[in-house]
């Protein structure tokens, strides 16, 4: 195993298209099969953590968070990837649950459910501030995924596919 990649759901893997609550409403961001398909082959686990503060907010049923993010899955492996682990926090942020980003718990869970993990690369990819927060508290290489932004940093993904060169040059 070559390490593992923490993916924000929304705006990452899917569009953000604010508060997902049907599977008609699932679209890819552009790039990002190819990328996953690629990096699995690789060798990377891949995990997603994704804030899903609209149950709280009662926009959508626990239940109909999971039904959507199934059916995510359950095409991502009709493309052939497998997700490894997914970490929904269905919390408000006023409840200061520990499980939203960019609170750590998920990863806690995650190494405890795949401790052979533990001293692997750990990579980050986001498209929020908060998704940034997360992995600087991880000490994960962080990248953003964000067409629009400048990138002094070298952080910044404008394509999902840039992670493999990105992830290539600085071999891990
Ligand atoms: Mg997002
Ligand atoms: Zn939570």
């Amino acid at each position: 195993m070559k390490g593992v990649i923490f993916l924000d759901r929304d705006g990452v893997i899917v569009q953000d298209v604010g508060y997902l609550n049907t599977t008609e409403r699932i679209r890819w961001v552009p790039g990002i099969l190819e990328a996953l398909r690629t990096l699995q082959r690789r060798g990377y686990a891949l995990v997603i953590v994704s804030n899903q503060s609209g149950v709280r907010r009662g926009f959508f049923s626990w239940d109909r968070m999971w039904r959507v993010q199934r059916e995510i899955e359950r095409r991502l492996r009709r493309e052939g990837i497998r997700i490894l682990a997914t970490y929904l926090c269905p919390h408000h942020p006023n409840e200061r649950c520990g499980c939203r980003k960019p609170g750590t718990i998920s990863v806690s869970r995650f190494l405890h459910q795949y401790p052979e993990y533990k001293n692997t690369p750990w990579v980050v990819v986001g498209d929020r501030e908060t998704d940034m927060e997360f992995g600087r508290r991880m000490g994960a290489q962080t990248f953003c995924l964000n067409p629009r932004a400048d990138d002094p940093q070298g952080t910044v993904l404008t394509d999902p596919r840039d992670l493999l060169q990105r992830l290539g040059r600085h071999a891990v």
